[in-house]
């Protein structure tokens, strides 16, 4: 039954992983739902993501892990290396255990592949509608409702809008918000290998992290072990806001010159990059207005060394269900709730990812330091550090 008639549906804005999951969790509450994507179709970046088990226990809530499943990667173990000289420094074993402590696997997947569990999942609602090309660029929001208009004349009218625009969000700009994101220093550049044309422990069934002086490199397996992820991280001045440009292999290469042996071979074979610059954005005292209220990397992008902006997203997707259904009749309200479930808890991974930034790329003696305590630690208490982060149960 929808619950917010007649001022239905709730508009989304933005059609990206906390769009999405915000659709689902809704409509499964009994909403109807509109997605505004400026985008004239929905796409995502040929990429790879990691699913760590409190973004996994909701999607099995939600299923969309049941049509994941098969073509997601469940890793042996993480290894870190030592860029420089290509050693291990720890190993932790990842595997079933992973999935009996937290209740749920840990998953590397394509991300056009968890797309598509998403839109299959949505396409299961009779409430969801998704209308494309639809640029957001303002919204009335009054007591009564919200009314958006897009770039080329066109208006949505709903009972709440509720903002998933990603980093460089309007509806965030249009909260009054002026803060601008800012450029970590970084590049992200990405690409996936055929599984055959990787050398071990590349085409390992497991998630690779080398450190060295200001640049790490992750790889893992998706496209259920078919194509092997990579992402190069340097420290780079060019800060371009475009999400997904050419990179020149060349200067990648040049960038990882002092690196060891196997991951130097992997650059020199690789020709296709693409590349983003790395930004993130001070946390918000608040982040919702009346009727309106943001999600994900709109209220709050960050630094994906903690790999946790899509699972942050998904969390809000699931806490902004809660609070609506515990409030159904106060809409300002439930978003009020919502965004006192989830500040604090966004607001420490952030800090969280811009440390682990700092530590990947360390330098001189303390990347020395790091490696000891690396090699010194048991792994099993390296890996629970993240417990925090894994075992957190939506309030
Ligand atoms: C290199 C890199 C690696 C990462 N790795 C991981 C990882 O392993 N695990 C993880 O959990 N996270 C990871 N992340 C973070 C993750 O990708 C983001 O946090 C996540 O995509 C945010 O989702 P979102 O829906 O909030 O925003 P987005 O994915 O940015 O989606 C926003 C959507 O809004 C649309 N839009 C924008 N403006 C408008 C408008 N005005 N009107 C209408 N539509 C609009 C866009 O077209 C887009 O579809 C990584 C990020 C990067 C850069």
């Amino acid at each position: 039954m929808a619950r917010n008639a007649p001022l239905e549906p709730i508009l989304i804005a933005g059609g990206g992983i906390g769009g999405l999951s915000a659709a689902i969790a809704l409509a499964q509450i009994g909403y109807s739902v509109r997605i505004l994507e400026q985008a004239p179709k929905l796409s995502e970046a040929g990429a790879g993501i990691q699913l760590s088990p409190n973004a996994v226990r909701l999607l099995q809530g939600w299923g969309v892990a049941k049509r994941l499943r098969s073509r997601a990667v469940a890793p042996d173990r993480i290894t870190l290396f030592d860029g420089t000289d290509g050693k291990a420094l720890a190993d932790l074993t990842l595997g079933p255990a992973i999935a009996t402590r937290y209740g749920a696997p840990y998953w590397v997947v394509h991300r056009a592949d968890l797309q598509k569990a998403l839109l299959e999942t949505a396409g299961t609602f009779d409430g969801i509608t998704v209308e494309t090309g639809f640029r957001l660029v303002s919204a009335d929001n009054s007591p009564a409702g919200v009314r958006a208009q897009s770039e080329d004349g066109r208006s949505a009218a709903g009972a709440a809008l509720i903002g998933t625009d990603g980093l460089w969000s309007t509806c965030r700009e249009i909260m009054g918000f002026d803060d601008e994101p800012r450029f970590s220093g970084r590049t992200a550049w990405r690409t996936l290998l055929p599984i055959e044309d990787a050398p071990p422990p590349f085409s390992t069934h497991a998630t690779g992290l080398w450190l060295a002086p200001r640049s790490h490199l992750v790889h893992y397996p998706v496209s259920g072990g078919r194509e092997i992820n990579i992402v190069a991280i340097i420290e780079d001045a060019w800060h371009g806001q475009e999400w997904d440009v050419p990179g020149d292999a060349q200067y990648l290469r040049d960038a990882f010159r002092d690196w060891a042996d196997v991951p130097r071979q992997v650059l020199d074979r690789t020709e296709v990059w693409r590349k983003w610059a790395l930004f993130d954005r001070p946390a918000l005292p608040h982040w919702s207005s009346g009727r309106m209220t943001l999600l994900g990397d709109a209220a709050h992008p960050m630094l994906p060394f903690l790999a946790q902006g899509g699972a942050m997203a998904i969390e809000d997707a699931a806490s902004l269900a809660r609070a609506i259904s515990n409030a159904p009749d106060d809409l300002p309200g439930a978003f009020f709730a919502y965004e006192k479930m989830r500040k604090n808890r966004t607001r420490r991974v952030q800090l969280a990812s811009r440390r682990m930034a700092r530590i990947y790329h360390l330098g001189g003696l303390p990347a020395a330091f790091r490696n000891f305590a690396l090699r010194a630690s048991p792994p099993a208490w390296l890996l629970y550090q993240n417990d925090w982060i894994y075992k957190y149960v939506i309030e």
